[in-house]
């Protein structure tokens, strides 16, 4: 079986615990105004405008599982494992499947990085063959979450809600973007909502960085907004206060959201409630 990947990065610390691979996987039914992967979008191959990069290539399951295979001493000294991110990997369903299914079947600890928007039957599918969902939590707003991703916040709330209540573990990460979804008020409902969950593990929350329009640049692609800006020091002490870093778990900080040259740029910070 084949599926669509763009890209795939070992030694990956912040994708879940341990050192990790992981496969970024084409095609999100989301449009998230902060997206720092706006060309992982569209499930199509694409091009760059004025270099020959290429965003995407096919590839079998037996050709991912031979990627993430390399490093799998280094995951069982590190708790690490294999991650499935995009984009949206639910948006290959199938696909989604056989990677979880190999993975597991060879020891190796998997990941499913999700924006929780999928049929219920995805994620009851995923159950068995998947350790550790990281699943995003943009916006408690109805309104505010269809204006700024494109889609209704109902489903997704509903598919955490069922995870929890089936006894998945599972991460939280929320970006948050000034004047966007910061507010006191949004800070207050992501804390309320997410201290009645029983299994979450962690709270992320990842500081918006610009790296998303250069990207809309490199592959002609018309950001839906302009204008947004990093959160400041005195941002990330606001949501540290709000949602309190854990003990032993560093507090916000901006620096977090300068990537080594050559990687993405996350600016994830954890607390946990
Ligand atoms: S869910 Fe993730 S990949 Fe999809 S548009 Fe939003 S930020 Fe981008």
């Amino acid at each position: 079986m084949n599926g669509v990947v763009f890209d795939i990065k070992r030694g990956c610390v912040k994708d879940g615990p341990g050192l990790r691979t992981s496969v970024f996987m084409k095609g999100c039914p989301l449009k998230c105004v902060w997206c720092h992967n706006p060309e992982s979008q569209s499930p199509a191959i694409q091009r760059a405008v004025a270099t020959d990069e290429v965003c995407g290539r096919e590839m079998s399951v037996e050709e991912v599982m031979g990627e993430v295979r390399r490093d799998k001493v280094f995951y069982s000294a590190s708790g690490g494992g294999a991650t499935f991110t995009g984009g949206e990997p639910t948006m290959q369903f199938d696909f989604l499947m056989a990677l979880c299914g190999a993975a597991k079947a060879e020891g190796i600890h998997v990941a499913v990085d999700t924006c929780g928007f999928a049929p219920r039957e995805c994620f009851a599918a995923l159950l068995p063959c998947v350790d550790l969902f990281l699943y995003d939590l943009k916006c408690m707003d109805a309104a505010r979450h269809l204006e700024f991703t494109g889609v209704p916040n109902g489903r997704i709330i509903g598919n955490l809600e069922f995870l929890d209540s089936a006894g998945a573990k599972f991460w939280i990460r929320c970006p948050l973007v000034p004047g966007l979804n910061d507010s006191d008020a949004d800070l207050a409902a992501l804390r309320d909502f997410t201290r009645g969950l029983r299994n979450m593990e962690k709270l992320e929350i990842c500081p918006y960085h610009p790296l998303g329009l250069e990207k809309c640049a490199k592959f002609g692609l018309s950001p839906r907004y302009a204008g947004m800006s990093q959160p400041t020091a005195a941002d990330l002490a606001r949501y540290n206060a709000f949602l309190r870093p854990r003990e032993g778990c560093a507090p916000a900080r901006p620096q977090a959201m300068n990537a080594p040259a050559g990687r993405t740029a996350t600016g994830k910070e954890c607390y946990a409630i």
